[in-house]
């Protein structure tokens, strides 16, 4: 439906590497053909759904298949075009620094972290200079599963690129298997951040038996909580974990194929979308992962339209409403909010 690629709108939940598109694979595959890896082993197709866990596996496929400096270049870029064609104006992506070793080829293509983040940094400033029509920022992700240190260290790491920037790197999100650590191990790196002014996304009960955990973090407060599926009492949350949602205003990031595909949410019409915008909760409609859930923000937009009875008004509504809850400065959302004032017209 043109209304829903017409609609401006902003995505604020992208996995870098979760987000490669079908094409992007495709060139990324003829780069290494060694691997023998294929794109059913990439992507998740219309119709499929696999567990959690096996998403998970997904992600490492798409890692062996990024691994140089060239390639997150080209995926980085990839990303910021397909999202801007897709009528995306303001873009938050979200990526795990990564060191890759690369044993066996050249020296030149080993790859730490810094040179991680200062490639994605490349890629966003390219696409400015080239003119894409699109405010693109990053958040640095702490994947759970690596523990204490390497928390500290990526927050770190945002530090310096907060200010070396100038403000394109905004924040930190916190990710991975969610059955995999704890989030009190992870406290004083996240309380770090919040204390030098990084915003902080956090991945919240994704799954059930999350409850202790969502409770510490939501005490920090976050300032955004990604999927937050199990906080509310109808299914197995608690009515505490929702007051502190709300007496704090924290925006969710919801992510509806990401979810049924995962097999979080049973189906679109149970998604929680529903139970926080009838509250009139603020929720953000995005894609999580638009490569291997093989989906797109202006798809999302319409399967919320079409799975919960939203008018055009009201979608319109949302996607204006989400420029608040983003992570750049006031001047950005000004920006924003005249973007959307001056194309209203057009779509009405
Ligand atoms: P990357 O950080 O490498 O750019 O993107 C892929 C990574 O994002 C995954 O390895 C995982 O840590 C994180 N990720 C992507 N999608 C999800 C999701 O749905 N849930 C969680 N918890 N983490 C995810």
């Amino acid at each position: 439906d043109v209304f829903y690629r017409e609609l401006p709108k902003v995505e604020l939940h992208a996995h870098l590497n979760g987000s490669v598109s079908f094409q992007t694979i495709e060139k990324l595959i003829s780069r290494k053909p060694h691997l023998n890896i294929e794109h059913g082993m990439t992507a998740i197709g219309k119709g499929q759904r696999r567990t959690l866990d096996e998403c998970f596996q997904v992600f490492k496929v798409i890692h062996q298949l990024v691994d140089t400096e060239e390639d997150i270049l080209m995926v980085a870029t990839d990303v910021i075009k397909e999202f801007a064609a897709d009528g995306v104006k303001y873009l938050e992506l979200r990526s795990t620094p990564r060191e890759e070793e690369n044993t066996g080829k050249d020296v030149n293509m080993e790859i730490d972290k810094k040179k991680y983040v200062e490639t994605v940094i490349k890629a966003i400033r390219q696409c400015k200079s080239e003119g894409v029509d699109i405010d693109v920022r990053f958040l640095l992700a702490i994947d759970r599963r690596n523990g204490t240190e390497v928390a500290m260290e990526t927050v770190k790491l945002a530090e310096e690129f907060m200010l070396s920037t100038d403000g394109l790197v905004v924040g930190l999100d916190l990710s991975g298997d969610p059955t995999v650590g704890h989030g009190k191990d992870l406290l004083p790196a996240l309380q770090r951040a919040k204390n030098c002014g990084l915003k902080l996304s956090l991945h919240l009960s994704e799954v059930p038996s999350q409850l202790e955990e969502s409770d510490l973090l939501l005490n920090l407060p976050p300032d955004r909580i990604g999927h937050g599926t199990f906080l509310h009492p109808e299914v197995g949350g608690s009515q505490s974990l929702v007051d502190k949602v709300v007496q704090n205003n924290i925006p969710l990031e919801l992510c509806l194929t990401s979810n049924v595909k995962g097999q979080t949410v049973s189906c679109y019409s149970k998604h929680h979308f529903n139970y926080w915008y009838q509250m009139g909760h603020p929720c953000v409609i995005c894609t999580d992962d638009k490569g291997v859930f093989s989906t797109d923000l202006s798809q999302e937009y319409q399967l919320a339209a079409s799975t919960f009875g939203l008018s055009h008004e009201a979608v319109w509504k949302l996607s204006q409403q989400a420029i608040d809850y983003i992570f750049a400065p006031d001047t950005v959302k000004q920006q924003l909010k005249q973007k959307w004032i001056d194309i209203q017209p057009q779509m009405f």
